[in-house]
């Protein structure tokens, strides 16, 4: 997979301030979790994650390279407005949002029924996801490009909230934060019992 060296936009500040949302605390709680479950590992200049939950005006997602295991209160940013055309993002806050805003933003957009976008990179959903038929985007495309949230949005139905991206990781969506992140473990462990060595032999 490609290294990461940042995000591929231009970020406007309409405001530079600490972004304050009852929302927060949830997000920073999903964010160790992710990080303790292997569903977000450490990567070279950051965390191979990000998440956000939908606000008023946009949606809070966490900062570009954020340690996502221990989140501090500057490390959230609200996208409040995306140009796709001109590659800008309109952001409140401290610190440039996510690289991938521009598929949460797309996630948003499409998914109108969703208010938390949760992406991830688990191993061994990806590694096994072609046995248990979740959704895959058709072709790699590079992280944090229109490209990727096009393929991304492709393949978003109402009936599914957990999709993979092609050689790259997964996307977990809900109506709450909860709901999101309950929604990776959930699948994370129902592959790791799948493939259990006894239920495997069995399936053969
Ligand atoms: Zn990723």
């Amino acid at each position: 997979m490609e290294k990461y060296s940042g995000v591929k936009f231009k970020t406007i500040f309409k405001e530079k301030k600490k972004i304050e949302h009852k929302g927060i605390e949830k997000l920073m709680t999903w964010g160790k979790k992710f990080v303790e479950l292997n569903l977000a590992p450490k990567i070279e200049g950051g965390f191979a994650g990000n998440l956000s939950f939908r606000t008023l005006h946009g949606f809070i997602i966490t900062a570009s390279g954020a340690n996502l295991s221990e989140l501090n209160d500057d490390d959230f940013v609200e996208v409040i407005g995306v140009d796709v055309n001109l590659k800008q993002i309109f952001v409140c806050g401290l610190k440039k949002p996510s690289s991938e805003s521009f598929l949460h933003h797309a996630i948003y957009t499409k998914r109108t029924d969703i208010n938390a976008v949760f992406h991830g990179h688990d191993q061994i959903t990806l590694k096994f996801g072609d046995k248990l038929n979740f959704p895959i985007t058709e072709r790699e495309q590079p992280y944090g490009s229109m490209e990727l949230a096009d393929e991304v949005v492709k393949i978003l139905n109402m009936n599914c909230n957990y999709f993979l991206i092609k050689e790259h990781g997964f996307i977990s969506l809900g109506k709450t934060m909860d709901e999101a992140g309950n929604e990776a473990i959930g699948q994370h462990k129902r592959v790791i019992e799948i493939n259990r060595p006894d239920k495997a032999a069995k399936n053969k």
